[in-house]
């Protein structure tokens, strides 16, 4: 049982209790805001409140650079059946919204009751003032996240203890992410263990330290945990976060508003550099060397730099070789998914940060089902807490089993052909080469991919399995299957590349 293992008594203690304080006041603002009624509030209030609930559930599908990048200082201006008006900050916030965004806004928006004939966005007047003052300092440089210091998303704890620190100098770090919370497992202890390192040591041993792994799995938890220590051990060191994509924006916006010099010197006068999925980087010309001379210069003054990635630095594309090599010139960690026993601990720790004590069966029952992200199993779990809570119940296992859609995510009606398609569609080769007798390395893997897939996804019998593509033999099915399993272990482009499949198979 995963409450008698070491980790759940470490994770279990009253360190975590320490956190579930904070999670609590969290946790209860987001309820308040989705489940009761508003009554006796200005409608302000009331949209703020909704608002937010949007928000937290916005925070649950999006990653959390860009929860931060795109969605942290908007607010419902205004909400009829005629249409519902969203302010944002700027107006590439604004295109990315309704462009990229629109989708999963409309959707959710629509969960909470919020549904009319169109949705505007409106850039508010705080970006009006931001004009103003960045054409009076044409040399200070704000970062467009750090300028409107309004909403408080509702993932995060109230910001009280931020003691007397500017905003700059915590840009982009929420609190609610430390080591201290971080469940450590087979899957992640090294990437764990090097973190703490690199904020015993800033900018001496691993530098930079390269983290990378699949959607899901800790890793801008991890990052952002290194920069709240950072800070809370120097709290006038300059500490940076960042996401790739808004370092792309931020640049864009620079070269626009005639800021570049500003934007250099805010990003090379860094004490510490954290850049999440760098993969954004790719094909980007001018970003790759903006980026390079920015990493050289904290590289060369020994300033700490960390980096994500869903692919370590050989993988990603169209990355320039200079940068490459910086990339890996530090330490490199494969982080992978967490495994049964770190799920539960993980499930458990973050019931318990939220005041709850799940029985071990509803436990183990969510860690059995969502297996490869560790954001949709809080998504599950936050779900579950929230039913309950409002209903008044003890959350047990007939309750999650029923709201936790499980055969949405595994449909029975999934064939082997599908699924033998799927692999080939991926890795573009045509479905007569995968199920014909070709040996070529670049058909040969993805048939193997194919048969893991099958054993998996559908449970096949190794004899089947090898009919299925077209083999006489069975134990090149027992073979194939092993070695994928084996070597997903250590390639994360490999288990990438299963979880495309299976992504596009179930969505
Ligand atoms: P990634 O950046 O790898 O896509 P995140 O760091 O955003 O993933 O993690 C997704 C969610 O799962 C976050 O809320 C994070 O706190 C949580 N999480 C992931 N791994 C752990 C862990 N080992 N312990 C505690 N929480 C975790
Ligand atoms: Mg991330």
């Amino acid at each position: 049982m995963c409450t008698n293992t070491p980790l759940c008594q470490v994770f279990g203690s009253a360190r975590l209790r320490k956190f579930g304080q904070v999670w609590k006041t969290w946790r209860k603002s987001r309820i308040v805001s989705l489940y009761m009624d508003a009554g006796g509030k200005t409608l302000q209030q009331n949209q703020d409140a909704l608002w937010q609930a949007v928000l937290g559930e916005i925070e649950l599908s999006v990653s959390h650079g860009n929860f931060i990048t795109w969605f942290k200082g908007t607010s419902l201006l205004e909400h009829s059946d005629e249409k519902i008006v969203i302010g944002v900050t700027n107006v590439f916030i604004k295109q990315t919204l309704e462009n990229k965004y629109g989708g999963v806004i409309a959707e959710i928006l629509a969960k909470n009751g919020l549904v009319a004939k169109r949705v505007e966005y409106k850039t508010t007047s705080s970006q009006t003032d931001k004009r103003r003052t960045d054409k009076a300092a044409e040399t200070a440089y704000t970062p467009p996240a750090a300028s409107p210091a309004t909403t408080i998303s509702a993932g995060q704890p109230a910001q009280s203890n931020l003691g007397g620190l500017t905003q700059s100098f915590r840009q982009g770090l929420n609190e609610r992410y430390t080591l201290d919370n971080f469940v450590v497992g087979d899957s992640n202890d090294v990437a764990f263990a090097a973190c703490q390192a690199v904020t015993v040591q800033p900018g001496t041993k691993y530098n930079p330290l390269f983290i990378y792994g699949g959607v899901g799995i800790g890793k801008t938890h991890l990052l952002q945990a290194v920069g709240n220590v950072l800070v809370a051990r120097n709290p006038s060191a300059k500490v940076l976060y960042i996401s790739m994509e808004q370092f792309v924006q931020e640049f864009v916006n620079a070269l626009r508003f005639r800021k570049m010099p500003a934007f250099a010197k805010h990003y090379r006068t860094a004490d510490a550099l954290l850049v999440d999925d760098v993969q954004f980087i790719a094909g980007k010309e001018k970003i790759q060397e903006e980026f390079f001379h920015t990493f050289n210069t904290l590289h060369q003054a020994n300033k700490q730099i960390v980096i994500t990635a869903d692919k370590p630095p050989k993988d990603i594309p169209t990355l320039e070789d200079r940068l490459r090599s910086r990339f890996n010139g530090g330490m490199s960690i494969d982080m992978q998914i967490p495994d049964f026993e770190t799920r539960c601990a993980i499930v458990q720790a973050k019931a318990q940060s939220h005041g709850s004590n799940l029985e071990h069966e509803v436990v183990e029952y969510l860690a059995t089902n969502i297996q490869t992200n560790i954001r949709e199993l809080e998504g599950a779990l936050n779900q579950l807490l929230a039913y309950c809570e409002v209903r008044g119940l003890e959350p047990n296992l007939v309750i999650a089993s029923g709201l936790i859609n499980v055969n949405k995510t595994r449909p029975k009606h999934l064939s082997a052909k599908q699924i033998i398609e799927r692999t080939a569609r991926h890795f573009q080769i045509p479905f007569e080469e995968i199920v014909g007798p070709k040996r070529d390395k670049d058909i040969v893997v993805p048939r193997q991919v194919a048969m893991y897939m099958l054993r998996n996804e559908l449970k096949l019998s190794f004899p089947k399995i090898a009919r299925e593509l077209g083999r006489k033999d069975h134990t090149t099915a027992i073979h194939s299957v092993d070695k994928i399993d084996r070597e997903a272990r250590s390639d994360a482009s490999l288990r990438m590349a299963i979880s495309e499949i299976r992504e596009h198979l179930y969505a």
